[in-house]
């Protein structure tokens, strides 16, 4: 099945090359689901002009949602999606022109940040009638490969890991944890299984059993823990004539396509409830994430990218020379308000990053592949909240 993809909107792509590097965030709200229904519980989000999200809690409140006149919490995003968009017209948005990127040799990472149950999964991975970003944006590239290479020269890898519990793992030939180490590239996680894909049809197939390869919660054998995150790699390699030298020279780009854990246990940043978690096994790495994202927002000169395994493999894809885009999951249902207000607020915040990490933030520090301990780590975010 061949996809029809829309143009990319004029000027965007140009404004992508001029901004080294920038975030853009947009927010996806899935369908009411049957048990929320049943539950009769409320619509508490609204999207109006594919931009902005309205919240509102208060029954008396509802109504004006209802009648499509808007009140309630505002917030404007770089895009927004409603309940009806289409998996396709969430890849177009937001992963296109990243994809685009990729084949001029740049970087690009999407996230997919929210609670459990908000549609991370949905939005990424996406199921076989109604494919996610994952598979979209491996269809388009090779697409696009086939429409412009006549030499053959592209090649594409695939990998995908998973971070749980600060552990590295292969999700396409699962077994031992993956150590990390720094090399010319960045941080690696050694000995990762670099699938060589030659079409697009086969990728969903094996996207769908790595996921069978995530962590499940020991208690719920068959669903996939929501503290796990899910890393899908594609990295382009191919050959260019050089403008300038007419030198044939080698060109890489990497795309990073990552379904993060459930921001539900993460999200709390009052001292007694990160007290709290305390002993209630964290989740590191998301915590970690949320403070690079504070640092590079308050334009911080120290990142601290080393305090998790997920913010070490995401380093060049955060500060560095990267196109970001943040998808924010929510649902609709008053029976998740206050998870969707502060996956909202924390989209709202990771908004700003695009104004400061131009100034390049290198973090100098040595790894320490010991982790540090859980309290140290609980005392610092701490104070930097
Ligand atoms: P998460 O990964 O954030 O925990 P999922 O992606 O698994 O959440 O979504 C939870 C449920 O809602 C799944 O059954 C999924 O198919 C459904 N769902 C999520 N988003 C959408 C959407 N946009 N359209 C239709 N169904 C959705
Ligand atoms: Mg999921």
């Amino acid at each position: 099945r061949r996809l029809s993809m829309p143009a990319p909107v004029k000027g965007k792509e140009e404004e992508l090359g001029k901004c080294v590097s920038r975030i853009l965030v947009f927010v996806r709200v899935r369908p009411m689901s049957k048990k929320e229904i049943q539950l009769s519980s409320r619509c508490c989000v609204r999207i109006v002009n594919h931009r902005d999200v309205y919240l509102t809690e208060s029954a008396n409140e509802k109504d004006y949602l209802r009648l499509n006149r808007v009140k309630g919490r505002h917030f404007a995003f770089d895009g927004s999606f409603s309940d009806s968009a289409t998996q396709l017209q969430v890849y177009s948005t937001t992963t296109l022109e990243l994809v685009e990127a990729v084949l001029q040799g740049r970087n690009g990472s999407v996230f997919c940040y929210g609670a459990t149950g908000a549609g991370k999964t949905y939005t990424m991975l996406g199921t076989v009638e109604n494919p996610g970003v994952m598979v979209l944006a491996i269809q388009d590239l090779f697409s696009k490969i086939r429409q412009r290479s006549c030499d053959g020269s592209h090649v594409v890898h695939l990998s995908y890991l998973e971070v749980y519990n600060e552990t590295v793992r292969d999700l396409l030939c699962p077994g031992r944890p993956l150590v990390l180490r720094e090399d010319k590239q960045g941080i690696v996680a050694a000995g990762l299984t670099q699938y060589r894909a030659s079409s697009a049809d086969e990728v969903m197939v094996l996207l769908q059993q790595g996921n069978q390869n995530r962590t499940t919660e020991p208690t719920r054998a068959n669903e996939t823990s929501s503290r796990s995150h899910a890393i899908l790699q594609v990295v382009v390699e191919f050959r260019v004539r050089d403008a300038a030298t007419t030198d044939i020279v080698n060109r890489v780009g990497k795309l990073s396509l990552i379904d993060l854990a459930g921001s539900e246990r993460a999200l709390a940043t009052d001292q007694r409830t990160l007290r709290s978690l305390e002993g209630a096994n964290i989740n590191r790495s998301l915590l970690a994430l949320s403070s690079c994202i504070n640092a590079l927002v308050e334009g911080k000169k120290h990142i601290p990218y080393r305090n998790s395994k997920l913010t070490q493999l995401l380093k060049d894809s955060l500060g560095g020379i990267c196109n970001t885009v943040m998808i924010a999951n929510i649902s609709p249902s008053s029976l998740s308000f206050g998870e969707t207000q502060n996956t909202v607020h924390w989209a709202d915040r990771a908004k700003e990053i695009r104004l400061k990490v131009s100034e390049t933030n290198e973090d100098q520090l040595p790894i320490h592949e010991t982790d540090a301990d859980q309290a140290k780590l609980i005392h610092e975010l701490q104070k930097e909240n």
